[in-house]
């Protein structure tokens, strides 16, 4: 609908996939008043609900996957567009899954999976809060697989 008189009537003269918003970018002039206005058609995700430990269910949060990642990369030579393209990655993959619920574990460690590839100690970090280690030795045996990737390298 045109901003300007609210005619429905309006042609696209020019689109455009902006792809850090997942939006196709319109430009479109009014059949009835000949004005040009920009519309965004954002590309809704079909995310699956959270459940968390304790049973709780949650919306599946992806600014707050963005937080966890960025922590997990504090101080260290990511780059801001590297740290995306996990968040990216992260959201299509459960925008695909076919369960309309998925457990905050399988997110941590899709965000692992993605992780491990782009920096080790960011890694280690974002493993030792969401997977919650119940004793030492799990996050040693962690570190120490990481040794041993690291060795082969
Ligand atoms: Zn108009």
């Amino acid at each position: 609908m045109c901003p300007f008189c609210g005619a429905d009537d309006s042609r696209v003269i020019d689109s455009r996939f902006v792809r850090e918003q997942s939006a196709t970018r319109r430009r479109r002039q009014c059949g009835a008043c000949s004005r040009r206005f920009t519309t965004y058609e954002r590309v809704e995700l079909m995310l699956p609900t959270v459940v968390k430990r304790d049973g709780r269910r949650q919306a599946f949060d992806v600014d707050k996957i963005r937080a966890g990642v960025a922590l997990a990369c504090r101080k260290r030579a990511v780059p801001a567009e590297r740290l995306d393209d996990v968040i990216t990655k992260v959201e299509r993959h459960f925008s695909e899954v076919a369960e309309r619920e998925v457990t905050a574990q399988a997110i941590g460690e899709r965000v692992l999976h993605s992780l491990r590839t782009l920096d080790e100690v960011a890694y280690v970090r974002f493993a030792s809060v969401y997977r919650e280690f119940s004793d030492v030795r799990q996050f040693l045996v962690e570190l120490e697989k990481l040794q041993e990737t690291a060795g082969v390298e």
